[in-house]
């Protein structure tokens, strides 16, 4: 896991702990963010490639497409070269599943929606129980079982489904689960979930399904991964973009942040401006963000990030800036800093920032 600041306000939904390669998930763990990779599984250097990106912004569970036998027996090289636990997604086929598993895969996701014969089934948990590897049961609205599907598409049915699942695996005897019940709409997979955590202990992996274009997928996404995690649901997140992974490892990382259960750095409440605004306020914020990066920062004496507010005006600015860690409320030409509740210096806009950072740098932010 990366360094960052872990605070939990939220009381989480309590469940086993699976660990999937050396990442342990569950209430009693830091909810992990995931990904998948849009290569070719068999282009073992492209996979590596975009791997490798993701893993940098953040990345820390892989998934990675296996539709054929060449993108199975790929894992094993695939695996040499990452240090993130890597997930084989499994559909159709339940040889696939046996052979990544081999391979080295350290999780199984397959979809009740289309392996069902019980002796595939039994074949897959037989090979998952010889490597001691979790499975994801991944139920996805689009791919519900045929009896489910033509029912139409709703929460109860995606429940049903996974239900029947689990208790199949439970007869088996096999428990190292984790479950994913993903909708294209919003309400239907908060609604699953919802009812899902009802009825097992098992951790949840979530998100909502093919959210689309950034624009509208964070949007989704946001909605559909915050509230679950608001309500102490969800214990690895991936927010699902048609584009660039890397962005949505960022999302991941705003979503966890915006919800309270995970922090990336310190935290910057800026105001929207108004026709109030006494300074030029985007740059001033873009600014700080760029150098705050490079600011060695202590975690608060309660574990909580730094919250920094950079505000327009004195409507709310002396207030926003009071209450944060350290912040400024600009006036005309010049800002007041506060930090601990108190101004501290009054100064040029133009020295505002640097003014910022180095109280942060020295300690008293
Ligand atoms: S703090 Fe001032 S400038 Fe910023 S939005 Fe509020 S009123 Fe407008």
């Amino acid at each position: 896991m990366s360094p960052e600041y872990i605070f939990m306000k939220i009381k989480r939904r309590k469940t086993r702990t699976v660990n999937i390669g050396g990442v342990k998930i569950g209430s009693g763990h830091p909810i992990a963010i995931q990904s998948m990779t849009k290569t070719g599984t068999s282009d073992i250097e492209a996979t590596v490639k975009q791997i490798e990106g993701l893993v940098k912004s953040g990345c820390e569970i892989i998934r990675v497409a296996v539709k054929d036998h060449k993108d199975a027996a790929a894992i094993a090289d695939i695996k040499k070269s990452i240090d993130i636990p890597l997930v084989a997604d499994i559909h159709f086929d339940h040889t696939l599943a046996i052979e990544a598993i081999s391979s080295g895969a350290d999780k199984i996701r397959i979809n009740p929606g289309n392996i069902s014969k019980e002796k595939d089934i039994d074949e897959v948990i037989g090979s998952a129980s010889d490597k001691g590897i979790p499975i994801r049961i991944g139920v996805n609205s689009g791919s519900l079982t045929e009896m489910h599907s033509s029912l139409g598409r709703s929460a109860e049915r995606m429940v049903d489904s996974a239900l029947r699942y689990l208790e199949y695996f439970k007869k088996r005897k096999f428990e190292d689960l984790v479950i994913s019940l993903k909708a294209s709409e919003v309400s239907v997979t908060r609604d699953a979930y919802k009812l899902m955590a009802e009825r097992c202990d098992h951790p949840f992996h979530v998100g909502v399904t093919a959210a689309g274009l950034p624009e509208e997928g964070i949007i989704k996404s946001s909605m559909g991964i915050g509230t679950l995690l608001l309500d102490g649901i969800g214990d690895t997140i991936r927010v699902s973009l048609t584009g660039d992974p890397e962005k949505e490892i960022d999302a991941a990382k705003n979503i966890l942040s915006a919800s309270g259960v995970r922090k990336f750095g310190p935290e910057i409440i800026a105001c929207p401006t108004c026709g109030r605004c006494q300074v030029d306020l985007v740059p001033i914020v873009e600014d700080l963000k760029k150098r705050l990066q490079s600011v060695a920062h202590s975690p608060q004496p309660n574990d909580k990030p730094l919250l920094i507010a950079l505000m327009g005006c004195e409507v709310n600015g002396p207030g926003e800036a009071k209450g944060a860690d350290i912040g400024i409320a600009f006036g005309k030409g010049k800002g007041a800093i506060f930090s601990g509740g108190e101004i501290v210096k009054t100064v040029n806009v133009a020295h505002a920032v640097d003014e910022l950072v180095k109280i942060l740098k020295s300690g008293r932010g």
